[in-house]
């Protein structure tokens, strides 16, 4: 039924698995942390005049910088060239690795694992909780209300780290332990972490199963040489309890203890096959290895395998990374990479655009001579001054003068635009054979000359 697919779930109460997973899983969640708080605080050097913040997005001023590079936002086609690179990056690594990427780096799934670590230092374990939750006393009230209140702080240091990449950080900072901050600021820090606390502590495995568009079309990247999580049925079925002293002769190595289903952050009993809820994150593999360890199995009940392997250990690869798609997502991600890169490498300092004033096009000067006005926009993105000599390349009969500019030199400010006028003017007898005539303008700036084409219209 359709709406089967929006009954309330039961609550879970995800337990702490112990083993190589969970330690990785630790590792990377302060590595990630470590890397969102502090990168807002690097800085890098671009003169005087600009920030010296290596990674921020300039709103005010419609720029974005990563050290080296700054995207103007005549530029804005770089941003989609890095989304498109990580878009591929995220095929390639899920062709291989499956959803690694939500297990392991994803936002959603790095600060619930924060939250739930909050939750089970107040509230204790699995058991705890469900035997805290069925109570109405001071001390549940007591537990619940410090829980929350680190998730409100933790929500508030994520919206302002989050607010720290669009304005300078040191100052922010400053800012915010003078209490001296915005509305605009204390706005988008109690959005952010109002999202944080909502998503992370209430919503959990729901983004993922429900929210997350990735979940839905991940599949279509999986083939039976994916790494996913896997139960290994041939091995573990048929499942039956366990008491000490029992023999594994004709009955299967699983011994149905529902440590796997206990750990999930997603709830999903991994058992009944590859499902779109698992988020790869490897914590039923550390569940069920400490209890095959305890029964004195060899671990790997559930690991991570590919269905090829699983289904004939004999003649497939546990995992094969050449593959025809491993070729075709590499080279795509070649391309676009070294396109990107060698755009960004050289990436003119200077933007230059010219048009034509339409109206009139041009002007009959009364020695006959015929005068055509243009405009000349030039875009400075250096951060220093600069100045531009103009001059026309291919004819001597052409007089070229700059609107109220007697040297022709023209005046840019470091990182602006400024737009001049200038007029061309050629005699009229060089204009006899055509109506038309193509025009060189050469832009000198000291360093560099550059040159234009202009239509210059006559007779
Ligand atoms: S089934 Fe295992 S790998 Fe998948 S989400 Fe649950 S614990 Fe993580
Ligand atoms: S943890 Fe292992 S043994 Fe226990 S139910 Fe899950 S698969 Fe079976």
């Amino acid at each position: 039924m359709f709406t089967d697919y929006f009954l309330a779930k039961k609550r879970l109460y995800p337990q702490l698995a112990k083993g190589r997973f969970r330690r990785l899983k630790n590792y990377l969640n302060f590595i990630f942390l470590s890397i969102y708080s502090f990168s807002s605080l690097l800085r890098y050097n671009r003169g005087d005049s600009v920030t010296n913040q290596a990674i921020m997005i300039d709103i005010p001023n419609s720029k974005a910088y990563f050290f080296f590079i700054e995207i103007w936002p005549q530029e804005v086609y770089y941003l989609a060239a890095i989304l498109i690179i990580m878009a591929v990056t995220l095929f390639f690594v899920t062709s291989l690795f499956g959803r690694i990427w939500c297990g392991y780096a994803c936002f959603q799934t790095v600060w619930t694992d924060i939250f739930i670590a909050v939750e089970r230092f107040f509230q204790g374990d699995r058991n705890q909780r469900i035997i805290l939750d069925r109570k109405n006393n001071f001390n549940k009230f007591f537990r619940k209300f410090l829980t929350h209140l680190i998730w409100i702080i933790i929500g508030i240091f994520t919206g302002i780290v989050f607010c720290s990449y669009f304005s300078d950080s040191w100052q922010l900072w400053q800012n915010i332990f003078s209490l001296n901050v915005s509305i605009t600021i204390l706005g988008w820090v109690a959005g952010i972490g109002f999202m944080t606390y909502l998503m992370a502590g209430f919503a959990r495995e729901h983004v993922c199963t429900y929210m997350c568009p990735y979940a839905r079309f991940q599949s279509a990247m999986f083939d039976n040489n994916t790494l996913v999580v896997s139960y290994d049925a041939k091995r573990g079925e048929p499942r039956a309890k366990y008491h000490q002293g029992d023999s594994f002769d004709k009955r299967g190595h699983c011994i149905d203890c529902k440590q796997c289903v206990v750990v999930c952050p997603t709830g999903i009993d991994i058992r009944n096959g590859l499902q779109m809820e698992c988020i790869a994150c490897g914590l039923c593999i550390d569940a069920c290895d400490e209890i095959m360890h305890k029964v004195g199995l060899p671990k790997g009940l559930i690991r991570y395998d590919t269905l090829n392997h699983l289904s004939d250990p004999w003649q497939f690869k546990k995992f094969k990374i050449w593959q025809f798609r491993t070729f075709y997502y590499l080279a795509i991600l070649i391309i676009v990479s070294s396109l990107t890169l060698y755009s960004l490498a050289t990436k003119s300092e200077v933007d230059l655009s010219v048009f034509q004033e339409r109206n009139p096009l041009y002007v009959k000067l009364s020695d006959g001579s015929i005068r055509n006005a243009y405009y000349l926009k030039i875009t400075n993105k250096t951060h220093q001054k600069k100045f531009f000599k103009l001059r026309i390349n291919n004819s001597d009969l052409a007089m070229l003068k700059v609107a109220n500019n007697e040297e022709n030199l023209l005046e840019v400010n470091s990182e602006s635009s400024f737009q001049y006028k200038f007029f061309v003017t050629l005699p009229a007898e060089n204009l006899s054979d055509s109506e038309q005539k193509i025009i060189e303008l050469e832009v000198d700036d000291g360093n560099e000359k550059k040159y234009l084409s202009l239509i210059f219209i006559g007779n």
